[in-house]
This record gives structure tokens, sequence and C-alpha cells, in this order.
């Protein structure tokens, strides 16, 4: 366990240390449970989003995707069962007035903090983030930021289907920012009070075996852990009766063995024709699809795979980290390395390899995002490189200038070091991509 722990810091460290993810609010001795991503950490996520985006929407027939605003009407999340329902169980230390979920620590045990033993009765917690429209701050004006991408997923339904005309089985993408007030927020990215979301809500016809549908989208999501790099330390978790939602017939928690413990990556769930069905009747408005070729019109029920985009780059981390005797290397699939290939001159002060090293690295930019380096010695260099993840290091030296066109392309991994010809360098990369 001292060893896992140690991970969770070094990792937490290399982000702070190479510009992946730093603490929010800094300067101002921070905002609790805040990150904001960096120069590298938003090259790494914006990887993350579009190879999502690439997958699930851009290479399918059957997918659209939305980007929809994060306040919504307030009605959205009545139909919906946020305001009523989306609430944690929470205990407060009568002395030191710290505030727990009450489902994760014993509540007859001392508090962790103070060491007393008053805790409150358990009162339910709502999560949703509360703020006022326009300049009058009262009940009217009461609007919240979306916990969730989901509802505006349903919603839209009717647009996206209008517009679009897919037929079922099709599924909807959206990506972006939700909010929860979340009682416990901790281990570093793990679970904070704003975060990102990539959900799919996959409709389908209610007479299909939705079972074929849930299976299909549980390997899909299987396979979306090989690009990240995540094979291991994955459990997939059925959730049994009682304790799953009351409309869903089946979910399945992705969880991941992390270094604080076993806790979800993702999850899945059939959640039949619930949300449609309380838009329809909270809005007034018909949601149902009509069926091509029976005209038969019904609501479609839906298949709903969630991911957490933070939650996918601290595991692709965890799973990247290396340590060897001489160095500290990010494994990174290539295709997320914030920089896929970064070129050097071999020395900075001899204006031909300077010049011919600046017309490779200008080249490259044109295809990928490239690095620059032309600090301290090569050796240097390599080490910095490889602690970022950047698959392919290219050396310009006097060889290339004086003798062969050829540059040294060291690769990440395997450190093998072979000479590649100038025009063949970008194709030599995206090979290995
Ligand atoms: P948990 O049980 O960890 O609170 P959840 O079951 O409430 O998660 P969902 O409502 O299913 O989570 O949200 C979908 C996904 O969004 C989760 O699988 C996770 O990847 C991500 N997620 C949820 N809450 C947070 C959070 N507070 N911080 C970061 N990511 C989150």
């Amino acid at each position: 366990m001292a060893e896992n722990t140690d991970l969770m810091d070094k990792i937490v460290s290399l982000c702070k240390r190479r510009g992946f993810i730093f603490p929010g609010s800094e300067i101002y001795g921070g905002l609790a449970n805040s990150w904001d991503y960096g120069p590298l950490g938003v090259e790494l996520k914006n990887n993350i989003k579009q190879l999502w985006w690439k997958r699930f929407v851009h290479m399918r027939d059957d997918m659209v995707g939305i980007d929809a605003a994060l306040l919504m009407n307030p009605k959205v999340w009545e139909a919906s069962g946020h305001l009523s329902e989306f609430n944690d169980p929470m205990v407060e230390c009568k002395n030191c007035h710290e505030r727990y979920r009450a489902d994760q620590i014993d509540t007859n045990a001392p508090c962790a903090k103070c060491g007393k033993k008053a805790f409150t009765e358990v009162m339910q917690f709502n999560m949703m983030f509360k703020t006022n429209l326009g300049p009058v701050a009262d009940e009217k004006s009461t609007v919240y930021f979306r916990p969730e991408t989901a509802q505006a997923m349903f919603v839209q339904f009717k647009n996206i289907l209008d517009t679009s005309r897919k037929q079922l089985p099709f599924g909807v993408a959206q990506q972006g920012k939700a909010f929860r007030n979340e009682i416990t927020p901790g281990n570093f990215i793990f679970r904070t009070r704003e975060f990102e979301q990539m959900e799919i809500e996959y409709f389908i016809n209610p007479k299909d075996n939705w079972n074929k549908h849930f299976e299909y989208w549980l390997e899909q999501m299987k396979e979306w852990l090989k690009d990240l790099g995540v094979t291991k330390n994955l459990e997939f978790v059925e959730i049994p009766d009682g304790e799953r939602a009351h409309y869903s017939k089946r979910t399945v928690d992705i969880e991941y063995k992390y270094p604080f413990g076993q806790k979800e990556l993702y999850g899945l769930a059939y959640r039949g024709d619930f949300d449609l069905s309380r838009h329809q009747k909270m809005s007034g408005q018909s949601l149902e699809y009509t069926d091509p070729q029976t005209n038969e019109k019904f609501l479609p029920h839906v298949i709903e795979p969630t991911w957490g985009v933070d939650r996918s780059l601290l595991v692709t981390l965890l799973e990247a980290y290396r340590e060897e005797e001489d160095r500290v290397y990010l494994s990174l699939p290539p295709k997320l390395a914030p920089y896929k290939v970064a070129v050097f001159p071999l020395l900075k002060n001899k204006e031909q390899l300077v010049s011919k090293a600046r017309e490779i690295y200008n080249d490259l930019r044109q295809y990928f995002n490239v690095a620059w380096d032309d600090r301290g010695n090569v050796g240097k260099r390599y080490y910095s490189q490889d602690e970022i993840g950047t698959p392919f290091c290219v050396t310009v030296d006097f060889d290339t200038i004086e003798k062969d066109g050829m540059v040294t392309v060291r690769n990440r991994d395997t450190k093998e070091q072979p000479r590649v010809k100038i025009e063949e360098l970008k194709n030599y990369i995206l090979g290995k991509l």
C-alpha cells in the first residue's frame, strides 16, 4: 500500500513539475480540490477527447454529437429527478464542523479530524450548484449548473431526430463540463466539484433485445480502454437488484484499482424510457419516434455508457508511469502523447545544425504537435522528453548535413536510435502512431 500511495504522489508531483496539472488558484492559497490543466495537460486531455470523438462519433454511421449549454431550464432537473433525488447522505461533526459522506465512514467512530465522537443525524445534501440568471437573485431566477451532460441529449431528442434523420438504433454523444458539490472531493483529479464527462445516449427500439446492445457497449468500453493503454487493474462490477436506480434493468460499473483503492472509472446503464417519458410528461411535448416502416409511434429505450474525462486521464498516467535506473518515463500511447516528436540540433551554437533542425521542426509541425529543445546535452533532452511521454526524439548532427541527409530517431520505449532519411521522417512517425 505504501508503495502505491507513493505512485500517486509521484504522479501528482510530475504533473505539477512538468506542467500537466497545477493546483487551482495556487498564488491565492488555492481553492480546495480544484485543479488546472497546464500546457501539457491540456494537450493530453484534448487528445483523449478527440480520440473518443473520432472513435464514437466520426467513425460511425449511427452516431451524432451535440454541445449543449451548461445552464438549463430548472424544469429539466425536476423532470430528471435531480432536484429531489440527487442527494448524498451527509453527517457533520458537531465539534469541528467537518462534513463527511455518511455512506463512506463509520458514523459511530470518532471524527477523523478532531477525534471527538459527535456526529449529527444523517442529512440529505443536494449536490447541484445553484446560481442566478440575471440581476435579481431570487427563487424565480435560480438555475443550476448541469450535474451531468446526459440530460440535454434527451431534451434535444426531437430536434436531433428531425435534423439528423437517424433511424433506430442510433446514439447521441456529448463531451463537456459537469458540476457537483461533492461533500468529500479528493484524490487529486479523481473526485472534483467541476469535471468533464463524455456520454452517449444510445436509443433503441423497445422491442429489440436490449441486452445485446448492452453487451455490445460493454465491449466498446473495453476497446476504448485499450486506446488509453489501460488493460490491467480493471474490474467490471454488476450492480445487483436493489442497488440500481429503480428504472434500470442492468448497470455495470467499470472500476479501476487506483493506488487509493478500487473505485468507479466509468458506468454503463440500461435506462429504459425513463428520461424521455419524464421529459415528455413535464414539457407536454411529444418525444416519440415514428417507425418509418410501420408508422408506429413510441418512446425509444436507452443504453447509456458514461466516461469521466479526468478519471480517464488519471488512469492513463497511472498505467503509463515507468521508472528505470536512469530515467522516469511515461509510456503513453503515442496517439495521446502531448508531443509526438521532439526535434534537437546536436549543438545549439552551430548555425547549420540549428537551421536544418528548424526546417525539420517547422515541416513536422504541420502534421503533429512537435517540441523544440536545444538546451543542455542530448542525454538531458532525452530524459526531459521521456518524462512527458514524447515517443520520438529527432537529432540533427554533422552527418545529417555533411554525409547522409539522415537524422537519428530515438524511440522512447526501446531507446533504439535508427537513422531515417529526412524525406521519410513524416511517414516514419505517422506509421508508428
Ligand atoms: P461516483 O460513484 O464515483 O460518485 P457516479 O456514479 O456518481 O460516480 P456518474 O454519475 O455515473 O458517477 O458519472 C459518470 C462518470 O463521471 C463517472 O463514471 C466518473 O468517471 C465521472 N465523475 C463523476 N463524478 C465525478 C467527480 N466528482 N469528479 C470527477 N469525475 C467524476
